[in-house]
């Protein structure tokens, strides 16, 4: 008998035919002789009418009470699911974060997860029972609700999975698993089997939106497994996110990651003297600004210039503050640049072989695409191109890195 943890996003459980659909799935595994909790989302496009409803009155509703708001989306999916198991003969019982004791710190609408108390949950498995349990939400030591973030219901269930020892964590959603890139850009991409989760914290922070970032932190702390797969296959087999050395093989190249939301600033003619980056960076993540890929120029005559990348929409915001800090710093000149973007090569193997970069760099050159940034970990490499580029660059390396 396997204890498992299904979560089930809000496209899955975005209808009340879909929801009994969903109940007919776990009575399968349930009939199989597995240990079943629920995680779920809302139904799809609820937690967007809840904040718009806020919104109706105000830009910048109280964080407090909009979770009082967001946290009835989920309440509503867990109720629904346990009366659809019911009425299929499938016992079951519904809780909300707070009632399964889902204890989280106090920042609204971000909160993180701090501990959970598995000892209801565990008396209702044991009482044979499916047990339902809101996704995204918790509830801080003041017994506040909170929520947990965009895409947070993913992070409940690993949690959950990890509270509970369970034998594995199933994400069911409308993809059938993580592929080797965008299948929009590449047709030929590929669902992989496995992959590790320092892949995968990779791939999810680069832009691939499959799973909360956080989710796949926990997974990797806690060693949960994680499964990625669809609700709407027959046998799915999805993509397995686990440890290293769970993994069959190790390609060089598991996947290639980008993002177009980036955009980049460059400060010119500034004294090379110590100081200089902190004067740059300093008012920069004072105002909440994250900062990607950095790089310094070799100084000329004792000045240098400096280049760095952040999101798009923060991009205005940086070249503002920069502006204003000009004088002060020394510098000659402020630039941005809002037409590039970042691909990036993500792959444990690329520890153990060499000449990953080099191929990297010629496949590129052999499309005429010109590198403006390069930057690497010990399992990536990212470089910062024209966006125009993007799909031939993409395309091409993924050709290249045999990755079809
Ligand atoms: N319902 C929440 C959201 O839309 C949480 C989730 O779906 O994971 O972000
Ligand atoms: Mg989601």
């Amino acid at each position: 008998m396997a204890l498992i943890v299904q979560k089930y996003g809000g496209t899955s459980i975005g209808t009340v035919e879909r929801i009994q659909n969903v109940a007919h799935k776990i009575k399968k595994w349930r009939e199989q002789g597995n240990e079943l909790v629920i995680v779920v989302s809302a139904m799809s496009g609820e937690t967007n009418r809840l904040i718009g409803l806020a919104q109706q009155i105000t830009n910048h509703p109280n964080p407090r009470e909009l979770d009082m708001i967001l946290t009835t989306g989920e309440q509503v999916t867990i109720g629904l699911l346990a009366i659809a198991l019911e009425s299929i003969g499938v016992p079951a019982i519904s809780f909300t974060g707070q009632q399964v004791g889902i204890l989280t710190d106090q920042s609204f609408n971000k909160a993180r997860i701090q501990s959970i108390d598995n000892k209801k949950i565990r008396a209702e498995l044991d009482a044979g029972k499916v047990v339902v349990i809101a996704g995204f939400q918790g509830v801080d030591e003041q017994g506040n609700l909170t929520t947990l973030g965009r895409g947070g219901s993913d992070t409940t269930g690993v949690a959950l999975a990890a509270a509970l020892k369970a034998d594995e964590c199933q994400i069911y959603t409308d993809v059938d698993g993580v592929y080797t890139t965008d299948p929009r850009v590449v047709p030929k991409a590929r669902r992989l089997d496995r992959i590790s989760f320092d892949e995968m914290l990779e791939m999810a922070s680069l832009g691939s939106k499959v799973l909360q970032i956080r989710s796949v932190e926990f997974a990797s702390k806690y060693k949960v497994r994680l499964r990625v797969l669809s609700t709407f296959e027959e046998n799915p087999q999805g993509t397995l996110i686990c440890s290293e050395e769970e993994l069959m093989e190790n390609p060089v190249i598991s996947g290639i990651a980008f993002s177009r939301d980036e955009a980049k600033l460059t400060v010119l003619g500034v004294p090379d003297r110590p100081g200089i980056a902190y004067a740059i960076l300093k008012p920069i993540s004072d105002a909440n600004i994250e900062v990607d890929m950095i790089i310094q120029n070799q100084s000329v005559a004792g000045t240098t210039d400096f280049t760095f990348t952040v999101s798009r929409n923060d991009c205005d915001k940086a070249l503002a503050i920069l502006k204003t800090h000009a004088t002060e710093m020394g510098a000659k000149e402020v630039l941005s640049d809002k037409g590039i973007v970042k691909v990036s090569l993500v792959g444990i193997g690329m520890r153990s072989h060499a000449g990953v970069a080099a191929r990297m760099f010629e496949v590129l050159f052999n499309e005429g695409v010109n590198i403006e940034m390069i930057s690497t970990t010990e399992i990536k490499i990212s470089v910062v191109i024209r966006e125009g580029e993007l799909e031939r660059a993409v395309q091409s390396l993924h050709a290249a890195f045999d990755l079809e």
